[in-house]
């Protein structure tokens, strides 16, 4: 396996978060030909033609939103640089190696949403992403490309840093986003509907991650049939994958969409695990999803799941970020504390997930300490069914409690007999807690 990059092109030069070394290697030239080559409604055409969809997660299109949002007068696009999935540091690494490519993306999307502001959120606890972001957008500034008329289109866009809280509840960017950036209650706000556009300060705005505004540049620099012609037909381009855990070279590697599987990522760009074993897991932002044999035919593809593209394997690709767990560490220990840890972010307005994913929280502590009688499965699995279909069924506002339910689902396929050998009486607690290294300690080599 190969790495392919389009998001991360140039990461591996020296001083990349430079302006000038961007600008050498065509930097802004996609924002240029955006701004002055063709109009807003040509953009959105372009990246429609790509098929470019969301990163964040939820892999929806990126230009069929723009279009229906065109008519709704969008007044600014909110940067969502906040990750707050266990094992995530894509978008921040992008804020911190490559800050001009995120700025040129950011004006590219602005342009083609006709908004003249942009509201960076980004985590206020990652100090050497906020300074090189700050200096990147110093840099941007002084050379002319915010604030300014630019090109024949003579659209100037202003860009705001707001440092915000973390980890945030990992559903709620797009209505919690807004209300910090108006120093409101730190809560999700309710949507009109699934598609209803989030408000700032009485007007809608767009809210993206920082990995989907990356591919941008590269999208109109070199065009949307190159982008087009990676991939599969429904999820085409790469993914950048965030890879940590026991493997030997934790990192970050951008991939063609569908060009191997996660036993690849290991093997040919991870350096492999650390020891050998036959219980390896895989967790997919933060969810079980895979153990033993699957780990080496599942593809790295977000149309082979069945969240998002209603694949045969079943889960949540979710974002392309993946922890390793050898049998060190035995499933439900690290499930237990990510799912205590995710029940802990929600912010109290919706009894289901305040009370629903503490109860989960509760059941999976219980279980992994083992010996305990009473743990009910059946009525442990109907909680859980409860909580996966909350915001669909109007008991949630963010839908944050599916991420509990994603935990317990992925738990309860890739490890059952762990389950039901814990919920025996007399069973000892899992405490063989193996040191995984985070993203925090992680070294990033490109
Ligand atoms: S689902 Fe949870 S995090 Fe989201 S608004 Fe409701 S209580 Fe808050």
């Amino acid at each position: 396996m190969q790495e392919r990059r389009w998001l991360l092109e140039g990461v591996e030069r020296p001083d990349a978060d430079a302006l000038d070394v961007y600008r050498r290697n065509g930097g802004y030239g996609g924002a240029w030909r955006a701004f002055d080559e063709i109009d807003a409604r040509a953009v959105i055409d372009e990246v429609e033609k790509a098929g470019l969809r969301g990163a964040g997660g939820g892999w929806r299109h990126v230009g069929t939103r723009w279009r229906q949002a065109a008519g709704q007068d969008v007044r600014a696009l909110v940067v969502d640089v906040t990750e707050s999935e266990a094992g995530r540091f894509r978008d921040r690494k992008l804020a911190e190696r490559l800050p001009h490519r995120l700025i040129e993306g950011a004006l590219i999307a602005a342009h083609a949403l006709a908004a003249d502001e942009v509201y960076l959120c980004i985590r206020a606890d990652w100090r050497r992403a906020r300074s090189v972001l700050g200096h990147a957008l110093a840099e941007a500034e002084a050379a002319g490309w915010i604030g300014r008329p630019l090109g024949r289109s003579g659209h100037a866009v202003k860009f705001q840093v707001h440092p915000v809280p973390g980890p945030l509840p990992a559903r709620g960017g797009d209505h919690l986003l807004p209300n910090l950036i108006e120093c409101s209650r730190p809560e999700p706000r309710a949507a009109d509907g699934v598609d209803a556009l989030p408000t700032l300060f009485g007007a809608s705005v767009f809210v993206h991650c920082a990995a989907t505004l990356g591919y941008l540049p590269s999208i109109l620099s070199r065009g949307a049939d190159a982008f087009r012609a990676l991939g599969g037909k429904d999820f085409p381009g790469t993914v950048a994958v965030s890879v940590s855990g026991h493997v030997r070279r934790p990192g970050l590697f951008e991939i063609e969409i569908g060009s191997g599987s996660f036993g690849d990522v290991i093997d040919d760009l991870a350096g492999g695990t650390v020891a050998d074993g036959e219980s390896l897991a895989i967790f997919c932002d933060g969810a079980p999803a895979l153990r033993g044999e699957a780990i080496w035919s599942a593809p790295v593809d977000p149309a082979a799941w069945s969240h998002p593209g209603g694949g045969p394997q079943m889960g949540s690709f979710g974002s392309g970020t993946i922890v390793v767990a050898d049998e060190s560490v035995a499933p439900i220990e690290l499930a237990a504390n990510w799912l205590r840890d995710a029940a802990e972010l929600g912010c109290g307005q919706c009894p289901g997930c305040r009370e629903g994913s503490a109860w989960l929280a509760k059941q999976l502590q219980r279980l992994r300490e083992g010996g305990v009688a009473g743990v009910d499965l059946p009525a442990f699995e109907a909680r859980l069914q409860e909580l996966a279909t909350s915001e669909a069924d109007g008991l949630s506002i963010c839908g944050h409690p599916t991420v509990a339910a994603l935990i317990t689902q992925g738990l309860l396929q890739i490890a059952p007999e762990d389950l039901s050998q814990q919920a025996k009486p007399g069973v000892e607690p899992c405490t063989n807690d193996g040191p995984l290294r985070t993203a925090d300690s992680i070294h990033l080599r490109f």
